[in-house]
């Protein structure tokens, strides 16, 4: 089984603040890391070092960021299949970490929303039935639709995280196998938290539905079959960026390689694997290591 994710990749500024800033106010703070980030290239990140085979179908501009984009993705046991745009800034997002380990972020996505539809549609003609297919909310509405559907139409499994959220997500439920959302997520698409809010989205067709709720742990809930509650793993959380992806990520590589959908083995795996990321600084630097998830996996 292969993965193929199509969505962003960016450069994550991160600054350390004491608190985050009043509108109209400036506030002092200090570069804490910069580091290859973007919540599709983290997933894939995550899914190639947990052993799966994974293409990353992605974009950049004709800059700086590109460059190191590149590089980083070089050192990753992934397919990079980078689209270098010219004319287009490539994405960047600015966290700002308060001395909780709490997150505001603001995130470009010029880049993502400039991905030629043709390329996309060119990997995706690699993949076999039973490939997932995993994708986020950074591409434009057209292309987000239009691959969901084609990967559907191939016989793949679909998992979204729809995030950023956007409008037109209502749209892709008829597309979609698998949907990660957290709590505020959660309340935007389905109205509610919890089981309510998984029957609501089983309700459009999704079959698998995880919740995640920071240290209040994860549900999974299968239409027709179990919701399982999984507690988060304990850690000292110093920079919270990238666990839900961390999660998403390592949840799905369980699941494929032990040949099938998400259970809740995968879903003890993700909890693990998130709990080291939030308790070190950055994105992919933060991320458990092919060693790591090794053991986890393990387990
Ligand atoms: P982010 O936007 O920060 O990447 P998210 O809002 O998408 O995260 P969360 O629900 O906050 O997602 O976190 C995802 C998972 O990461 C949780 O279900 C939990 O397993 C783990 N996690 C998050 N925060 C902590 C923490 N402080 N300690 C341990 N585990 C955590």
């Amino acid at each position: 089984m292969r993965a193929f994710v199509i969505g962003n990749a960016a450069i994550d500024e991160t600054i350390s603040v004491d608190g985050l800033p009043e509108p109209g106010v400036s506030i002092l703070g200090r570069i804490a890391s910069r580091d290859l980030g973007g919540k599709g290239t983290n997933q894939a990140v995550v899914m190639a070092r947990g052993g799966l085979e994974t293409t990353l179908v992605s974009a950049t501009g004709d800059d700086f960021r590109a460059d190191t984009i590149r590089n980083q993705l070089a050192e990753e046991p992934l397919d990079a299949r980078l689209s270098r745009l010219s004319g287009i800034s490539t994405d960047f997002s600015m966290v700002l970490n308060t001395p909780d380990g709490e997150n505001s972020i603001v995130t470009t996505t010029e880049a993502a929303e400039a991905l030629p539809l043709d390329v996309a549609m060119k990997v995706l003609g690699e993949a076999k039935p039973g490939d997932f297919l995993v994708m986020q909310g950074n591409l434009s509405a057209e292309n987000t639709e239009t691959l969901l559907k084609t990967g559907r139409e191939r016989g793949m499994v679909t998992a979204f995280n729809p995030s950023p959220l956007r409008p037109y997500f209502e749209r892709l439920w008829p597309f979609i196998d698998i949907v990660f959302l957290n709590e505020s997520e959660s309340l935007s698409l389905a109205g509610a938290t919890g089981q309510k809010a998984a029957e609501t989205l089983h309700g459009f067709g999704i079959r698998q539905v995880v919740l995640t709720a920071g240290t209040k742990g994860a549900m999974l809930s299968t239409a027709g079959g179990a919701f399982v509650h999984v507690p988060a793993v304990k850690a000292k959380a110093i920079d919270t960026t990238g666990a839900g992806d961390t999660f998403m990520g390592a949840a799905l590589a369980s699941a494929a390689l032990r040949g099938g959908m998400l259970d809740e083995r995968a879903i003890s795996h993700a909890s693990a694997a998130s709990a080291l990321t939030v308790a070190r600084r950055g994105t992919r630097r933060a991320f458990p290591s092919r060693d790591e998830l090794a053991v986890i996996f393990a387990g």
